[in-house]
């Protein structure tokens, strides 16, 4: 390869690599956007599935307060007028009358009375109304100022209202509708959900001492009590720094979500936490970028089909343009050689005065005749293959006695050689084959030719002919020194020689085996070498009919 070649060639290597590096790093940011969608998604899911886990514990708390609540129990109390509005607080019956046991309500001045009346229906459409954190506060005026009888069904109800406000209790129910929503929506993800307490609780093991960093930047010991007393913004932080330390790393996401339902658990800085962690496999977000990984991959698959394809043409042309400069010094060789011998002979009759002496004057003739006879094989052969490159070249196909035309030419081959030469036709076929006789004679001359000519001492040809569905086989099988391996694949292309050890040691141009596959396969029909090695080689011509 010549230094061009080389350059071009680290040139386009060092391209696609780039373009791999390109290519791995779009894909590698395709797969975080895809995994943070995916996040995204889980966490409107949980949402929503917050939302309906409380909807859900919502209907069951008003069923109960429902049944457990009778119109006897409840009473109305104070009302007063608001700018625009009139408020009734409903409460319930008690011997001890408890501040704060009341529930506020706005009604209509026209209801008042009705309401005053027979106050049950109001509370009814007001528990109905009402979310599960403002259910809570009618359960807690209730519980405590009405009392059962011990066992009763009451207060059985009364006990199972208590627990619907438990939701550590209620984070499996929880997790299976995020579950359920996760499945529906074709997300396929592992997620564990826990229920903390307390915020602090999510990201800290309850130490019994803590470093701060104080605002100045000095880092001060506190105690867990002093901990516990962090405000909350102060513990949102610490959540928020320790779930963000926790996402960086490799492995699985951390969400969370606050339950701010608990008023009380607010004011006392000590709000619950849902964490939400969510494994995602690796396939899952290949199925989300399937059509990005497919046409990223095709794309550089066809790219390197592309460069494969380029550099194959670039080293076959490359091969070509060496081959026919061996063409051109083997050839002006063979021209010289010829010429220079005959124009010896003429000029040495004319110069010696030989005419007069037949035997010298036959002497130099034979010798320009066989000098002659040489130049026109070589030209025919140029031409030849010049011939076939012509598009409009067309074959002259008629029937003939194929087994009387290899006869002939074995004839011919046998008696013309100076080496020790025995061929042997096994002709089991029709005698008459549809072919162009001239050029299957030249292809068969070719081939034998070479077994000769790259034969041993004593060269064994032999050649069979049999029937193969509709058309012929020819083998043609000698005992000569064989192709090596690694140049088999090129004998059939123009100009290509296999190297001799002795330059020139066995005349040829590389042109025989291509013009014999050119004509083979301008009959339809194949040739392959069947097998070559140290033993000979052996080539198999399918011919259609
Ligand atoms: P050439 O004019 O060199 O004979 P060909 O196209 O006929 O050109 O053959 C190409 C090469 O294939 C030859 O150089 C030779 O090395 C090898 N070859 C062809 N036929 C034979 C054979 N029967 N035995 C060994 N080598 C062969």
């Amino acid at each position: 390869m010549n230094r061009k070649l080389k350059f071009l060639a680290v040139l386009v290597v060092a391209a696609a690599i780039a373009i791999i590096i390109i290519q791995v790093n779009w894909l590698k940011s395709s797969y975080k956007i895809g995994k943070d969608k995916m996040l995204l998604e889980t966490e409107r899911l949980l949402d929503e599935a917050m939302l309906e886990h409380k909807e859900l514990v919502a209907k069951k708390v008003r069923g109960l307060l429902k049944r457990t609540i009778r119109p006897q129990d409840i009473e109305t109390a104070v009302h007063y007028q608001i700018p625009g509005r009139l408020q009734v607080e409903l409460g319930f019956r008690t011997k001890r009358r408890v501040r704060g046991s009341w529930i506020e309500t706005t009604v209509m001045r026209t209801e008042l009375t009705a309401i005053q009346n027979n106050p049950y229906p109001r509370l009814v459409a007001e528990i109905d109304m009402r979310d599960l954190n403002r259910l809570e506060s009618i359960y807690s005026a209730f519980v405590g100022t009405v009392t059962f009888p011990p066992n009763s069904t009451e207060e059985k109800q009364l006990d199972s209202l208590s627990k619907c406000f438990d939701l550590p209790r209620d984070t499996e129910i929880l997790k299976s509708i995020l579950q359920q929503k996760l499945d529906q929506s074709n997300l396929d993800i592992h997620i564990q959900l826990t229920y903390f307490e307390r915020i602090y609780d999510a990201y800290s093991k309850r130490p019994t001492k803590k470093s701060v960093d104080t605002n100045n930047g000095q880092i001060i010991e506190v105690t867990l009590d002093e901990f516990r007393k962090r405000t909350l913004t102060a513990h949102l932080d610490s959540l928020h720094a320790e779930m963000k330390r926790r996402n960086a790393t490799p492995g699985p996401s951390y969400i969370t979500k606050l339950n701010m339902d608990n008023v009380n658990a607010i004011i006392r800085d000590q709000v619950p936490v849902f964490v939400l962690k969510v494994n995602i496999p690796i396939m899952s977000v290949a199925k989300q970028m399937i059509v990005a990984l497919t046409s990223s991959i095709s794309l550089l698959l066809l790219l390197f089909f592309c460069l494969g394809q380029l550099f194959y043409f670039i080293l076959k042309q490359k091969k070509l343009a060496d081959m026919k400069d061996d063409f051109m010094a083997n050839v002006s060789h063979e021209l010289k050689t010829p010429v220079a011998t005959t124009l010896a002979a003429i000029q040495g009759m004319q110069y010696f005065d030989v005419l007069n002496d037949t035997e010298k004057t036959n002497k130099y003739l034979a010798t320009a005749a066989k000098e002659m006879q040489r130049l026109s094989v070589l030209i025919d052969a140029i031409l030849n293959n010049a011939f076939l490159e012509k598009a409009e070249f067309e074959l002259n196909l008629t029937p003939f006695n194929f087994r009387e035309m290899l006869q002939g030419m074995i004839a011919a081959q046998q008696n013309h050689t100076k080496k020790k030469v025995s061929i042997q036709l096994n002709y089991i076929a029709k005698d008459s084959i549809s072919a162009d006789p001239s050029h299957l004679y030249n292809v068969m001359l070719n081939l034998v030719d070479n077994a000769i000519k790259y034969g041993k001492e004593e060269t064994k040809i032999d050649i069979r002919v049999t029937a193969r569905g509709n058309g012929v086989v020819i083998v043609v099988d000698d005992n000569g020194i064989g192709i090596p391996d690694k140049y088999q694949l090129y004998i059939f292309d123009q100009f290509f020689r296999v190297p001799q050890p002795n330059d020139h040691s066995i005349k040829g141009y590389g042109l025989g085996l291509n013009y014999v596959k050119r004509i083979i396969e301008k009959h339809g029909g194949t040739i392959i070498l069947l097998k070559s090695d140290t033993t000979g080689s052996t080539f198999e011509i399918q011919l259609p009919q």
